[in-house]
């Protein structure tokens, strides 16, 4: 069995190192919130004190942090990840980040001896916790096979995207999509409130044509139109995809206009207060502008998960 490491216990990493340690694998773990790390060692994973600790004989270590300027300090930093690393072990950074971010990350590795996988994390927080991610996976054939293992205890669906990066850029544009798409889902919400329609027949009208789209259907009946906005994905995490992204397609000469006018709507929601709560709480963000009631489901309604 293969040591790991893991860095990164939060909303996504607590589940994803969890699976690992149920599945059997032998997990030493860090965070700087050392309840995050409670949590882990209660369920039989070891805990390191720093970093070089939990990357001291691993075979892997994994990394699930916040932005792309903590995932360049935990791993090339003077006291970080490949600093310790021994010649032949691989990382792999699971986190969104930029791509400029990874393909350094993934030379600095390489001029180490030391392979790098970016496998970012598709799909919503409760599938992390059931062990049931999709990843989108950046690598060499050889690294990939040895991530592999890891991958299949955290996840159900792999896709091997293409060499390092390419998990990456696809994470990118998937996210595109899944942020931007919680922006559309509000004003459309937002605008039947002001008609005063009802939600119930709205919802049935909206998922039976084209109009619908994942978030509207999969995710959101079980967060904000149920009342629950703990998140999940936050919208200060949206807000920095959506700054990836556009720092991304602006470096490919790719307009975005639509993503641009998305990411200052996060950065309202985020100056009104609602950055901490889950990103479907964009909803409640335009809601609350423009003095109409939030969207919720009733009782008895249909569309209850
Ligand atoms: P989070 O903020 O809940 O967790 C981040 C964790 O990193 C925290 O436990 C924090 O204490 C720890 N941390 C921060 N700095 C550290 C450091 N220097 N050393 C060690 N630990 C440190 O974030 P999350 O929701 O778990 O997301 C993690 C990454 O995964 C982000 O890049 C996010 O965009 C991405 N992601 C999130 C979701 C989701 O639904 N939440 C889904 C897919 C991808």
């Amino acid at each position: 069995m293969q040591k790991v490491g893991f860095i990164g216990l939060g909303r996504m990493g607590q589940p994803m190192a969890s699976n690992l340690v149920r599945k059997g694998f032998d997990l030493t773990v860090f965070d700087v919130n050392a309840d995050a790390v409670g949590r882990l060692v209660a369920l039989g994973a070891r805990k390191a004190a720093d970093v070089a600790h939990v990357v001291a004989g691993a075979d892997i270590v994994v990394t699930m942090l916040p932005n792309s300027a903590i995932v360049e300090k935990v791993v090339a930093g003077p006291e970080g990840v490949l600093a310790h690393a021994a010649r032949g072990a691989i990382v792999m950074d699971m986190s969104t980040v930029n791509p400029e971010t990874t393909d350094l990350l993934a030379r600095l590795a390489a001029e180490k001896g030391i392979g790098f996988v970016d496998a970012p994390v598709g799909r919503l927080a409760s599938h992390a916790d059931r062990g049931e991610s999709l990843f989108m996976v950046g690598g060499s054939d050889p690294d990939f096979a040895r991530v592999t293992p890891l991958l299949n205890a955290m996840g159900t669906t792999i896709y091997h995207c293409g060499g390092a990066g390419a998990g990456t850029r696809t994470k990118i544009v998937n996210n595109y999509l899944a942020v931007t798409s919680c922006q559309l889902n509000a004003e459309a919400l937002a605008l039947a409130q002001r008609f005063g329609l009802d939600l119930d027949c709205t919802l049935d009208v909206l998922y039976g044509t084209t109009a619908t789209n994942g978030q509207l259907k999969i995710a959101w009946p079980a967060k904000v139109l149920s009342g629950d906005i703990a998140p999940g994905f936050t919208i200060d995490l949206a807000h920095k995809d959506l700054t990836l992204i556009l720092e991304a397609a602006q470096a490919a000469k790719v307009p975005m206009p639509v993503a641009a006018a998305a990411r200052e709507a996060y950065s309202t929601a985020r100056a009104r207060g609602f950055g901490g709560n889950d990103f479907s709480a964009m909803a409640d963000a335009l809601c609350d502008t423009i003095g109409v009631e939030k969207p919720r489901l009733g009782p008895t309604s249909r569309h209850k998960p």
